[in-house]
């Protein structure tokens, strides 16, 4: 018996229920489509539409993107109107931080571009910035990008305004009811399946966002998206409350160190990671492994070749990187002890490593926000003026512990790592 009642055909089904999804089912009842089935495998906005913080703006460098912008802040400010609910709009602007001289170019030709299409964007000297956001230091910084017409909005309630809207002019929503597979006909869309029946349909929308590529196999289609998981950090309320400032983002404090490319040319000062985007994901190095890394970072790549651990084994054994070690549990038995140091176990199959992977997409870190005397190895530079917002002031501010990034990698890899011993009835000698 079906646990939800679907209906045994539809014009358009969309698999997904999160904001794109639901935009694009209210669009097309509202175009005058009949029979639009949205299928959500778990609740409305339960992928990525419900996570961010809702930054929304056309404060971008390029006519398309300021253009989809524009029309996308259009959209935000008319929602209550039109589906008709509200999104908790707040136009309170986005304000770049600038202190290089170089970022202030590129950022005033942008702010020129993004005039002739008609936002209202400006350079802005720091004692103005200082006016939209008491929490910086003028003397830090040497200018401000600022469009009073960018701000945040609440995503989730989007994502249902929208539904609502399509529902009420007659769009089926079924949630908690998942996909599991296309049938086609050649280059045709016959019927998609799901566990509570199946729905026949000539047309197939996937809007299944980061797991849009097991949908498009689905279809025999390779869609090259990969979903990756991200970290969100949430804080209670601060009390008193934060006075109400423009969506700011230091700029400077977002460039992390120089990333060696793989042609070995190394990459520096230009953005490498955007606010609320992952721009870099590697191997979480050890303080160790950094250390060697930014000591290699510009050498010649036989330097490479002899000084930084070529495999996993290496950059495990030798501690320049952490992992997370598992134990391999129907190992053939060959009558010997398990080895007890860590390559031994390695080498033997006795113990598995998997990489801990860490990702660059926020600022340097929640209290570098403000700083703006960061190095591009993102440290303080003391000599230079810099505001005092660092982890300790953070961790005062929320009454919670800022963790040390190493620590927690280092305590993930050990606690693995003696679970696996345990499991492989390794015990610790008592001396
Ligand atoms: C931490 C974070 C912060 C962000 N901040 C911002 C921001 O400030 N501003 C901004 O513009 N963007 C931001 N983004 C990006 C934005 O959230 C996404 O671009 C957007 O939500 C994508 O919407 P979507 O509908 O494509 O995907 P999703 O919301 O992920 O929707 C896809 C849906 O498909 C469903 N699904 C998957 N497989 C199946 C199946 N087999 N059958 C049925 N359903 C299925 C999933 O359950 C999911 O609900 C942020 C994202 C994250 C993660």
């Amino acid at each position: 018996m079906a646990s939800v009642s679907l209906p045994e055909s539809a014009g358009v089904v969309i698999i997904g229920g999160g904001v794109i999804g639901a935009s694009i089912a209210f669009h097309l009842i509202e175009a005058g489509v009949r029979d639009v089935l949205v299928l959500e495998r778990d609740e409305p906005a339960s992928g990525s539409s419900g996570k961010p913080i809702g930054g929304v703006r056309a404060q971008f460098s390029d006519p398309l993107n300021i253009r989809l912008g524009q029309r996308s802040l259009e959209a935000w400010r008319e929602f209550g109107a039109r589906p008709g609910a509200d999104i908790g709009l707040r136009s309170v602007g986005y304000l770049f931080l600038l202190t290089d001289d170089a970022d202030v170019a590129t950022f005033g030709r942008g702010v020129e571009v993004q005039n002739e299409l008609g936002v209202p964007s400006r350079i802005i000297t720091p004692r103005e910035a200082l006016a939209l956001c008491p929490y910086l230091d003028p003397r830090t910084i040497t200018a401000a990008a600022y469009s009073p017409a960018d701000g945040y909005a609440l995503p989730g309630a989007a994502v249902t305004g929208y539904l609502r809207a399509a529902r009420r002019h007659g769009a089926t929503v079924r949630t908690r009811c998942a996909v599991t597979a296309i049938e086609t006909d050649g280059a045709a869309v016959r019927a998609v399946r799901t566990r509570d029946g199946t729905v026949r349909t000539p047309a197939v929308i996937c809007a299944a966002g980061a797991w849009s590529g097991a949908i498009g196999a689905m279809a025999g289609v390779d869609l090259p998206v990969t979903p990756l998981r991200r970290q969100i950090a949430l804080t209670g309320p601060l009390t008193p409350p934060p006075p109400r400032i423009p969506f700011t983002l230091d700029f400077g404090s977002t460039l992390p160190r120089g990333f060696r490319e793989a042609d070995g040319s190394v990459t520096s000062g230009s953005l490498r990671v955007r606010f609320n985007e992952v721009e870099a994901r590697g191997i979480a190095l050890t303080r160790r492994g950094r250390a060697l890394y930014d000591e290699l970072v510009g050498e010649p790549a036989e330097q490479w070749e002899c000084r930084f651990p070529a495999t996993e084994r290496e950059l495990a054994v030798d501690e320049h990187a952490f992992f997370t070690y598992e134990p391999v549990l129907d190992h053939p038995a060959d009558g010997r002890r398990p080895p007890r140091e860590l390559a031994g176990l390695l080498d033997s199959g006795r113990l598995t490593a998997t990489p801990i992977v860490y990702e660059d997409f926020l600022p340097r870190s929640a209290a570098g926000i403000f700083q703006s005397n960061l190095t591009d190895t993102g440290i303080q530079d003391t000599s230079r003026p810099g505001a005092h917002y660092d982890a300790h002031w953070l961790s005062e501010a929320i009454g919670r512990p800022v963790h040390d990034s190493f620590d927690l990698y280092a305590a993930q890899q050990n606690h693995s790592l003696e679970r696996a011993r345990r499991a492989l009835g390794i015990v610790e000698e008592t001396p």
